[in-house]
């Protein structure tokens, strides 16, 4: 479940600590990690880190050829799914972990280490040349973009709020974890739609979505290494914690189970006290 605060502070521990670090080689363990088929792995060898940035969930490393050789500048896209991990070695490991699916080996004996957890295969990697936005050209705007107050203030979607949110056509970087405790803040249910939100409910969903986003990004960065732990939930409010108090009135959180996953909400300050038993349940009341 990395979303935007985890990616973003994951990508600044990264910058840190490796930025101008030369590569030695990015070794594929896992079949179908890497999405691409040219530029080759090969191709980052010697390879400088030039950068390291965030576009929605992925972790953005540009890479510059190192003086006086002939390699081009290449981009090297991480998506962590909903289980990815990625751990620093310092040294690098020789060893193949269960869920491993790449090491990228850096020539001062360090590396970074892709793995995931479980059965599910959604973490992935993408070589692409300089200028090639590869699937970064689908995204939606980031919460910071004026764009993306615009879509909120104006928008008029019919879909529920929590899968709109979590769209990231829509809108970059928010995820389940997220999506649920901005709600939360905003005492929106998550089965209204946003055409059904009158102009304060909208703006308090723009300033609930920033804040959530904010808030998580600041307890991101307490973080050190990589992005290693098993369970990141530790900073939500809302999400994953059925069962326990709103953090706004106190009143017991609800969830609502899906196949893949639940949302969690407080039926005082989002439902009109309505507890959903199931999804079927949840479209009356929209
Ligand atoms: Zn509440």
């Amino acid at each position: 479940m990395p979303e935007m605060p985890q990616m973003q502070a994951l990508s600044e521990r990264i910058g840190a600590g490796f930025t101008g670090a030369a590569v030695e080689r990015l070794e594929v363990l896992g079949f179908s990690a890497l999405k691409t088929v040219r530029p080759s792995p090969a191709d980052l060898a010697g390879s400088l880190l030039a950068s390291a940035g965030r576009r929605a969930k992925y972790l953005v490393l540009d890479f510059e050829p190192a003086a006086g050789t002939s390699g081009v500048p290449l981009r090297l896209l991480v998506h962590l799914g909903n289980a990815g991990r990625l751990d620093v070695e310092e040294p690098a490991k020789a060893s193949r972990p269960r869920g491993a699916l790449a090491r990228l080996g850096f020539a001062d004996g360090r590396a970074l280490l892709v793995r995931e957890h479980g059965t599910q295969r959604k973490a992935g990697l993408w070589i692409l040349a300089a200028g090639d936005d590869g699937p970064l050209a689908e995204l939606g705007p980031e919460v910071e973009d004026e764009a993306f107050e615009r879509l909120l203030l104006e928008g008029d979607s019919t879909r529920q709020l929590h899968t709109l949110l979590r769209d990231q056509r829509f809108l970059a970087g928010v995820g389940r974890g997220y999506a649920d405790d901005a709600l939360n803040r905003a005492g929106l249910s998550p089965f209204t739609s946003l055409r059904a939100l009158d102009a304060a409910q909208r703006q308090s969903l723009v300033e609930a979505v920033r804040a959530a986003v904010a808030d998580g990004l600041e307890a991101e960065r307490t973080r050190s290494g990589g992005l290693s732990a098993a369970r990141l939930g530790d900073h939500f409010a809302v999400h994953n914690r059925a069962g326990e108090p709103c953090p706004r009135c106190g009143e017991r959180l609800q969830r609502v189970s899906f196949d893949s996953h639940e949302v969690a909400y407080c039926p005082r300050c989002q439902t009109k006290g309505k507890v959903l038993a199931d999804r079927r349940l949840s479209r009356l009341l929209r």
